[in-house]
Parts: C-alpha cells; sequence; structure tokens
C-alpha cells in the first residue's frame, strides 16, 4: 500500500519546467520510511504544497514523495510560544489555529501556503529578515528520517552540521519530519504600515538604509520598466505590529482577522493580456495609488499575503508558465548592480508586475542558504521566446556583483553559475555523502545544477 505511486505531471507554482513523476502520498512516518527504505525509484524528493517556483521538488521519471498527509500538531507551550508539528503542516494551518491564540509567524514568506518542511528546506525569509534572519532562526530543532533509515535529530548544538546543510538544503539531506518552532507572541492581528513613495532606485534604497531599522518590516514594490532618472521608483511598505490601544474601538477581537474576499483566476490569461503597455499602465497607476501615508491600520493577511487573496494567480502569465527571478546583492556594489539588472530589463520589455525589492540582514552558516547582506530583488518573468539568453545574461551580471539566485525561485540556472554563486556547495556534498551514501535524494534541479551526479 504505502509503495503505490500515482504517475503524474507536475510543476512548481511557475509551471515551469512540467515534468512526469511518480507521487508517492505516504500517511503514517512508517509508509515514508518504506518508501525511502524500499522503492523502486532511481531516485526520490520531497514535495510540500509546490510553492517554490521551478523544478525544486520535482524529480522527472523519478519518485516524489508528497508529505502533506502527515501534517498533525504534536505538542505545544503556550508560555514559551514553542510548537512542535509535522513537517507537511502549512504556515496557513498553523495560523488558522494560533493567531486566535496570540501567536504569530517568527518569519514566514509570501505565501501561507507552504509547509514547514518546505520552509525548513528552503530557509525561508520574510519582510523582516534585516531584523530577524530566516525561518531557520526560529527552528529549535528538527528530526529528520536519512535515506540510511536513520531518524537524527537536529539542532545549532546537536548534529549541527546536518542542521545547516538541511537549512537551505533543498530537500536533499534527508525527508524532514517534524520540527519545533519558536511563534512570535503578538497583542494584534494588524499592523501599522507606512507607505512611502521613492522617486528611483538611490532614493529607495537611500531610505530603507536610514530608516530600516526603526521597522520590523520593510518591503518595496518597484517599477522595473521605468527608465531614466525614474528607474527603479518605488513604494515602500513598512511597519510594526499595532499596538491594541491603536486600534478602531469598531475592532472588537484584536486577534480576529477580518473576513477578506477571496478571487480564483479561473483560466489562463492569453499571452497578449501581459506586455510592456499593459504593464507600464498598472505600474503608474499602482505607484499614483500609494500615496505618503502614515501609521496605517493593515490586517496581517493582507500585509503579508496579498497574492493569497486570489487562488491561482500563477494562471495570470499564461499557459506557458514563469519563472521568479529572485537575485540577492551584497551591500558593496548592489546598488550599481541593481541598476544594471533593471536597465537589462527595460530594454528586454519583459513584463512584471511583480518586482519587489527588500534588504537583507547577516547570513547564516547554512551552505546553500541564500541570504547575503545586501538587497534582494525578485520579478516574475514568462516564459516566451528569448527568456533563457536573457536570463543567462542577468545571471552573469548578478555574478559579477557577487551575488546569487534563489534555489525556491530558480528553474534555468546553470551548473557553473550555481557553483560560483554558492561557494560552499562542496561543503553541502561532504555532508550530503555521509548522510546518503547511495545518493537516493536527488531533484530535477539538483542534476541540473550538478549538486547530485546525473
Ligand atoms: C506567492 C509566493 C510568495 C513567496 N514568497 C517568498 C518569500 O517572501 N520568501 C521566501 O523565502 N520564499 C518565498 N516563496 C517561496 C516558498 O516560500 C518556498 O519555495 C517554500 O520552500 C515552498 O514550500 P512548499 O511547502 O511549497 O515546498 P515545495 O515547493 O513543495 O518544495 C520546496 C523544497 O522543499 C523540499 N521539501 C519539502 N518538504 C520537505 C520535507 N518534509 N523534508 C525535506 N525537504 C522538503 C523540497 O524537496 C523542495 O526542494 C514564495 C512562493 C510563492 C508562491
Amino acid at each position: 500500500m504505502s509503495q503505490n505511486f500515482v504517475t503524474q505531471q507536475l510543476s512548481g507554482w511557475g509551471r515551469f519546467p512540467v515534468e512526469t513523476c511518480n507521487v508517492y502520498r505516504p500517511e503514517s512516518r512508517r509508509q515514508l520510511a518504506a518508501i525511502l527504505e524500499s522503492s523502486s525509484q532511481p531516485s526520490l524528493i520531497s514535495y510540500g504544497l509546490g510553492r517554490s517556483y521551478g523544478d525544486a521538488p520535482l524529480n522527472v521519471q523519478g519518485g516524489v514523495i508528497c508529505d502533506t498527509r502527515l501534517n498533525r500538531f504534536l505538542v505545544f507551550d503556550e508560555q514559551s510560544g514553542v510548537l512542535e508539528c509535522e513537517a507537511g503542516v502549512s504556515l496557513a494551518e498553523i495560523l488558522r489555529y494560533f493567531l486566535p491564540r496570540g501567536f504569530f509567524l517568527p518569519v514566514t514568506p509570501g505565501t501561507k501556503f507552504v509547509t514547514v518542511g518546505g520552509a525548513i528546506a528552503a530557509d525561508v525569509h520574510g519582510k523582516n529578515h534585516h531584523q530577524d534572519g530566516t525561518f531557520g532562526n526560529y527552528v529549535l530543532d528538527f528530526k529528520l528520517l536519512t535515506p540510511k533509515g536513520d531518524i537524527l535529530s537536529c539542532s545549532a548544538n546537536n548534529n549541527g552540521e546536518v542542521f545547516w546543510a538541511t537549512l537551505g538544503g533543498m530537500g536533499l539531506t534527508g525527508v524532514i519530519l517534524s520540527a519545533r518552532i519558536k511563534l512570535r507572541p503578538v497583542a494584534s492581528a494588524w499592523m501599522q504600515v507606512d507607505y512611502q513613495q521613492a522617486a528611483n532606485l538611490e532614493d529607495a534604497l537611500g531610505s530603507m538604509t536610514e530608516s530600516d531599522i526603526h521597522y520590523q518590516y520593510s518591503v518595496a514594490w518597484i517599477d522595473c520598466l521605468a527608465t531614466g532618472r525614474h528607474m527603479g521608483r518605488a513604494v515602500l511598505m513598512r511597519g510594526n505590529y499595532a499596538p491594541v490601544r491603536e486600534l478602531l474601538a469598531s475592532i472588537r477581537d484584536p486577534l480576529a482577522e477580518p473576513p477578506r474576499r477571496r478571487w480564483t483566476l479561473p483560466f489562463d490569461f492569453p499571452s497578449l493580456a501581459l506586455n510592456s503597455l499593459t504593464v507600464r499602465a498598472f505600474n503608474t497607476f499602482y505607484y499614483n495609488l500609494h500615496r505618503n501615508a502614515a501609521r496605517q491600520l493593515v490586517d496581517l493577511e493582507t500585509f503579508f499575503y496579498p497574492l493569497d487573496a486570489i487562488y491561482h494567480w500563477n494562471r495570470m502569465y499564461g499557459g506557458r508558465g514563469f519563472v521568479q527571478y529572485q537575485s540577492a546583492l551584497p551591500l558593496a556594489g548592489g546598488l550599481e548592480g541593481l541598476k544594471k539588472v533593471l536597465t537589462r530589463l527595460s530594454q528586454s520589455r519583459r513584463a512584471s508586475f511583480l518586482a519587489v525589492l527588500k534588504r537583507f540582514g547577516k547570513s547564516n552558516p547554512g551552505p546553500l542558504s541564500f541570504p547575503i547582506e545586501g538587497y534582494t530583488l525578485a520579478l516574475d518573468l514568462p516564459v516566451a521566446s528569448g527568456l533563457i539568453p536573457l536570463v543567462r545574461e542577468l545571471d552573469g551580471l548578478v555574478m559579477d556583483y557577487g551575488g546569487r539566485i534563489y534555489l525556491a525561485k530558480d528553474a534555468l540556472m546553470t551548473a557553473p553559475t550555481f557553483a560560483a554563486m554558492y561557494p560552499k556547495v562542496e561543503q553541502f556534498r561532504e555532508i550530503k555523502s555521509r548522510l546518503d551514501p547511495g545518493g537516493v535524494l536527488s531533484s530535477s534541479q539538483a542534476r541540473r545544477l550538478g549538486i547530485v551526479r546525473k
């Protein structure tokens, strides 16, 4: 029973690439262990909720273990806020249960539809990286099932090397079974947000450098089609949790979220709908919509997960899918590097509604963890002819400035580019070979990037 799999076409959130994989959905730890021990697949990889954009959770013609049925809360200590749960629990499930009890996620990506296992494996970051670092900073420990059948308890002090290699290790060190996470106590489900227009990139980065320290959360939407003296014009959205005394009298329960209307994009947009004219018009509208405003009350869901309000928004980029191009550039030279990237993008006339700029704080010891101190820019590029040469050019620019591409978003990087961007990969391979000498765990991405042998 546990060895049953279904062969299906699978993709990440970008719907590119789409690959044929053999998908297992174990319902117990025992079934999971049996798959790892004796499946007939050439290799296996974990799959959470498929919110990474490319092929990190895919394994063409191989096995994929989807762990969303292993999703129990195990223990919660209300005093310390420490939650122990299985890795298939989603951040949405944690919020649904714990926000009304006064706890929020310590670090959250821009969607709540990711699993705890996926959040650890990508060592995800949020709008508070400059203050709080990555999700891994709040993982006290986790249990990892290795292909040898061992269950390792890993923390920064116990099996520390495995702990750090697994944070950002994209599922290649083992299957995360469960984790203990320290949740953040909050008094309300509301933020106080300042909106500030920035006339160009210098202005945006200058404001972030000068005043991000006053905000726990900071992010900027950026107009990646603006050129000349407006290049990189942006809207900074920065905020802190709203104290209860600041809430409107009409908000009876500070921890209750207001009801939210949800939409579904019912079909793929035709590719003509998205072009530089429509995006330019949208960008002008969006920029002008956000006039400078201070201390606006915004509920957590709207602030952290604006896109979750539209189910299947990834259909907006049409049936061929899209890639999200997320780079990080170091502080030194970062401004110049970002300008080069934006110049190249505006020349290419590629459309991206969603271009997001953030500041990163210090990196952690994870050999494949993405953030480096500096800036990160994420934008969506629809799949169309000419995309691959463009991405190669952008990769070259990012590399020239000492930057890197996020593995959770990547679908196109080459092995030499990856090796140059992640110089600690050899340390990662060494740890992986000890945990997985037979090379059981492998993904389409890991083979493309040469993290594992083909
Ligand atoms: C709208 C949107 C916004 C996003 N915003 C951000 C953001 O702000 N910051 C950020 O960092 N990321 C962001 N992401 C990316 C997302 O947070 C990561 O890709 C995350 O890893 C997805 O989790 P998942 O459960 O969907 O995992 P999947 O996408 O299914 O898998 C991701 C990786 O985790 C591994 N994995 C999954 N489960 C396990 C397990 N139990 N054990 C071992 N390995 C496992 C997989 O093998 C794979 O390598 C965003 C994604 C979307 C769609």
